[in-house]
């Protein structure tokens, strides 16, 4: 293999010591990152491994250490680590410490910086169908993964966000963070009946975990006579892609969005972050289709 540069930090990469970049998560085994970014570093013969990685919370610690130690350039965080790694990195990038979470460690010269790439990962799915700026929007959950999209969202010139969530404090404490940190106007409803959504929403997200494998049946509780034709629905459960609300949604002529745009795009950005190569994305969903079936 060709010597690899990247961000001048790796002037001659050794022929059989790869980067080892990788994912920690439990439960982990049907997490698909792994196929998805390592499509990408074969695509461009870049030597580096992506491992996934069942760790318990009680192991993480010795996780990040373990990554230390081993000279990993990065790796991801999933559930249930996003929030309790920081205590084990060096420093957060702006995204992460105004969401709170991390879902993406990189390596800068010795030191492990969290990042957040979920939710600009989202946005620049959400951008192929609609642009956020100005736009009311309802997002269901208030969770890791919808921090991220109502931060981001937020950020790039949404005029209102809706939260609504079952548990109230953690929908006031999004709402709080949303009116105080950011221009958009935030509001809570307490997700205890079936939700109609307002006639003046042009997008709807759902960032719960509803209808993820193994609960491939969970369907949000939701008028469905509210989902009117050109309402753009996006939904982040990636496996699998063809979720209860994308189905609904598209067959009341919704414009939908699946939870594998937002995979693909924050895997990108973390390409990007540990190589410092931009990585076709079109390689890595084809990869996530081929998985998924789709
Ligand atoms: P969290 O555990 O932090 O949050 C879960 C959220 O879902 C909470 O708001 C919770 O509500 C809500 N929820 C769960 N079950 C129900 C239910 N039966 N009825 C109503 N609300 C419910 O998880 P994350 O935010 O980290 O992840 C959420 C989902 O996003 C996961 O499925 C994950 O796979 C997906 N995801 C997808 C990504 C992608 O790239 N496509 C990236 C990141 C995440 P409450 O507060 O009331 O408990």
């Amino acid at each position: 293999m060709a010597a690899l540069i990247y961000g001048g930090r790796v002037p001659d990469q050794a022929r059989f010591l790869s980067l080892i970049t990788g994912s920690f998560s439990t439960p982990a085994g049907e997490n698909p990152t792994v196929a998805m970014v390592e499509a990408a570093y074969e695509h461009h013969h870049i030597n580096a491994r992506y491992l996934n990685c069942d760790v318990t919370p009680d192991a993480l610690g010795d996780a990040v250490r373990g990554a230390r130690a081993m000279g990993w350039i990065g790796f991801n965080c999933s559930m249930p680590h996003k929030v309790s790694v920081i205590q084990y990195l060096d420093g957060l990038g702006s995204s992460a410490s105004l969401i709170g979470a991390v879902n993406c460690v990189v390596r800068r010269e010795s030191s492990y910086i969290g990042e957040n790439t979920d939710g600009k990962g989202f946005l620049t799915a959400l951008r192929s169908v609609a642009d956020p700026v100005g736009k009311e929007l309802v997002l269901f959950g208030a969770g890791g993964a919808a921090r991220a999209i109502a931060v981001e969202t937020a950020l790039a010139g949404a005029s209102s966000i809706t939260i609504v969530n079952r548990n109230p404090a953690r929908g006031s404490k999004l709402v709080a963070l949303l009116n105080e940190k950011t221009p958009a106007k935030a509001d809570l409803v307490v997700w205890d009946r079936a939700y109609r959504i307002p006639e003046t929403t042009s997008i709807v997200v759902n960032a719960t975990s509803i209808g993820l494998f193994p609960d491939v049946a969970g369907r949000l509780n939701l008028d469905l006579n509210t989902l009117r034709p050109g309402l753009v629905v996006a939904d982040v459960i990636a496996n699998p892609p063809r979720t209860w609300l994308i189905r609904d949604a598209e067959a009341r002529g919704c414009i939908v969005l699946d939870g594998l745009g937002m995979l693909v795009n924050q895997g990108v950005i973390g390409i990007r972050h540990w190589i410092g190569i931009e990585p076709d994305p079109g390689v890595m969903r084809t990869k996530l289709e081929q998985i998924f079936g789709v």
